[in-house]
């Protein structure tokens, strides 16, 4: 059975996210750890945790998935922005480290500027200042679609900065169909041959979890708009083709896609019944 799941928000919580999860025929989902706009979050509630890692393993729940705030910038020119992303990004992986099995995506940044060597070198020390070896979370670099100045839209800058982190057993990367299609890596027609591209740059021991999402804008477009799965310029087939592949079946993958919970509700439907997986 495939991991699939969709983008939930997290104000009740997570075993209530759980049962929402549930409740719309997913075994993974995503959240953000707190407000993109204040970073404001609310204190770690421990019975909750235990709660939804109990419900979450009677309930045949797989890894799941935790967003950082997507206005951090770990690469700013303006240290006191790059001091907030690495308090945010270390206080969030400690409180993961209460949920059973979840993943910490984030956007590696926008180095507005100052060129990638330079965004990447803040990138690099700032994981390497918050990866402590004991951690059980293990983070995710996002694929970007290389809108304005974001570092990560080209499988060889990711590569740059894992290759750096001391730590890098625990890093991986969250591939978004939007976002590399958007970027250049045309998965419509040779999913093999960005398959393979990302084998040789990155390794697919390091792909760790999908952002399934449609696009609204055409290959290359460097623009990061998503669409209902089918309704965009990737289309349904080459989705459905995609995460059938086994490299991608087996790992958690999560629509971001503009919809209400009925509309994941029955995306998450179709594509199970599409895939028969
Ligand atoms: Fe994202
Ligand atoms: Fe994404
Ligand atoms: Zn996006």
């Amino acid at each position: 059975m495939l991991t699939l799941g969709c983008h939930l928000s997290a104000s009740k919580g997570y075993l209530n996210m759980g049962k929402e999860a549930v409740s719309i025929g997913a075994n993974t989902f995503q959240f953000f750890t707190r407000n993109p706009r204040g970073f404001k979050v609310k204190d770690l509630d421990e019975a909750d945790c235990e709660a939804f890692n109990a419900y979450w393993a009677e309930n045949g729940g797989s890894a799941i998935v935790a967003h950082a705030p997507y206005t951090l910038n770990a690469c700013s020119a303006d240290e006191h922005i790059r001091e907030l992303a690495s308090m945010i990004m270390s206080d969030d992986i400690a409180r993961l480290e209460h949920i059973g099995s979840v993943y910490y995506n984030f956007h590696p940044g926008s180095h507005v500027k100052q060129g990638v060597e330079i965004g990447t070198d803040y990138i690099v020390s700032l994981l390497n200042s918050i990866i402590t070896p004991q951690q059980r979370t293990i983070v995710l670099l996002e694929t970007m679609a290389g809108k304005g100045s974001e570092i990560g839209h080209t499988f060889e800058e990711l590569k740059a900065i894992i290759d750096r982190v001391e730590h890098s057993e625990k890093l991986g990367v969250c591939l978004d169909t939007c976002h590399i299609f958007d970027g250049g890596y045309d998965i419509v027609n040779d999913a093999d041959g960005v398959l393979a591209e990302f084998d040789r740059v990155i390794g697919l021991d390091r792909l760790r979890a999908v952002h399934l999402n449609d696009s609204k804008n055409t290959l290359g477009s460097r623009k990061d708009r998503h669409e209902l799965i089918g309704k965009g310029n990737i289309g349904l087939d080459a989705l459905v083709a995609f995460i059938s592949r086994p490299e991608i079946a087996k790992l958690p993958i999560v629509l971001e896609t503009p919809n209400d919970l009925p509309g994941y509700k029955a995306e998450i439907a179709m594509l199970r019944e599409r895939t028969g997986i």
